[in-house]
């Protein structure tokens, strides 16, 4: 039979779009335009849930838009590509990442950055161009998310936001490095660059706080104290290489931070906030041992919260404060290093993935991610 050719064309497929705030969402048939100027048309394999989703999709006003496609961890293979592509060909398996690598502006093409210029990252709900690929069958647009959209069986994404790979990894391993195990993973490894023998504190054991405790892990650090408010994380941790834990629930008339100072003997060597809360990351900060100690905020606030240190502290204490947007990881040169130390059986990924559903079930997924029973379920599109 001959292949039937869709280059070119718009494509009729599925997609689980988001229709109102807070409710289910919907499984369609939509239309997928071809792909722009130095855009693809990916095929998804499996897409996996993370937080983001959820927040987006419960929250009511912008930066949340409706009708959206929502998703942002995924897999795929590429269908066709638009003008001016030559990175990547029809057939190459790829991950779609929100954090946009154009490999040529200043920011791409130093070491010290993966804030590229050229794309500045934003939540927007269109393409690059401020422009939607996807309509549903009434001819409504539906609004992208994070420049990737993967509960679709196909998207369109700008090739910024596209790093090839190889396709030795399983894909539902694969997809888990489109955002929060990467995040987790590459703070400790790149943001912090954590040396064996260090010790490191992580506030909020989530699915980022555990991948934190994966990259100390991998990066030998020999005490990884785990901070969260439930309990029951501490034996999920230990699976990730935690080896001490807090209930920061019960810490009595003591400051959080005067607790992780005596367990380090003069605090931690590297810290990381995982939850989004301002007073977390100052609480932190005071954690980290003075002269070298290093902190490192990947949670996300409320716009517009605020930080209050103490002048003379930062003064006095030497520490160094960053922040970390995918782990400090630029994804077209850093993905592929990760990738090799999955297959050298080094980054477990495995662990990670607790649950697996056919696309049918992505309601299904969103309710144990919301449940907290689950910390990665992939969605397959096609079992
Ligand atoms: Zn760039
Ligand atoms: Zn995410």
């Amino acid at each position: 039979m001959d292949k039937i050719i869709t280059a070119g064309k718009p494509i009729r497929c599925r997609a689980a779009i988001a229709r109102k705030a807070g409710e289910p969402l919907v499984i369609e048939e939509v239309m997928v335009a071809p792909p722009e100027t130095g855009e693809v048309r990916i095929k998804i394999i499996c897409t996996s849930l993370c937080y983001s989703d959820i927040t987006f999709l419960k929250l009511k006003d912008p930066p949340a838009f409706f009708p959206r496609i929502l998703g942002h961890e995924s897999v795929g293979v590429v269908e066709s590509v638009g003008d001016g592509v030559t990175e990547v060909a029809e057939g190459d398996t790829v991950i779609p990442i929100f954090l946009p690598d154009c490999a040529q502006c200043g920011d791409c093409t130093s070491k010290k950055s993966n804030l590229c210029s050229t794309f500045p990252f934003k939540v927007s709900p269109w393409m690059h161009d401020g422009s939607s690929r996807f309509t549903d069958i009434k001819g409504e647009t539906l609004y992208h998310f994070l420049f990737v959209s993967s509960f679709a069986e196909y998207t369109v994404v700008h090739m910024a936001n596209v790093t090839k790979i190889d396709p030795v990894i399983p894909p539902n391993r694969a997809c888990l490095l489109s955002c929060g195990v990467s995040t987790g993973v590459g703070a400790a490894w790149r943001s912090a660059n954590v040396e064996a023998g260090s010790t490191v504190a992580i506030f909020g054991l989530g699915s980022i706080g555990l991948g934190v405790a994966e990259g100390a892990r991998l990066c030998g650090a020999t005490k990884i104290i785990g901070i969260d408010v439930n309990p029951e994380k501490f034996e999920v941790g230990k699976r990730f290489g935690v080896t001490d834990f807090v209930d920061s629930r019960s810490c009595g008339e003591k400051r959080l931070s005067e607790i992780i100072t005596e367990m380090t003997g003069g605090g931690a060597d590297y810290c990381f906030e995982c939850v989004g809360k301002a007073s977390l990351v100052e609480e932190a900060y005071a954690s980290c041992r003075k002269g070298w100690g290093k902190t490192v905020v990947l949670g996300v606030d409320k716009p517009g919260a605020q930080l209050t240190l103490s002048s003379f502290e930062v003064l006095h204490r030497g520490k160094a404060l960053l922040g970390s947007l995918f782990g400090g990881l630029k994804p077209k040169s850093d993905i592929p290093i990760l990738i090799k130390r999955y297959i050298n059986k080094e980054l477990e990924l495995d662990k990670f993935v607790t649950h697996e559903v056919s696309f049918e079930d992505i309601n299904k997924a969103i309710d144990l991610l919301v449940e907290g029973k689950s910390l990665r379920c992939v969605v397959w599109m096609d079992k």
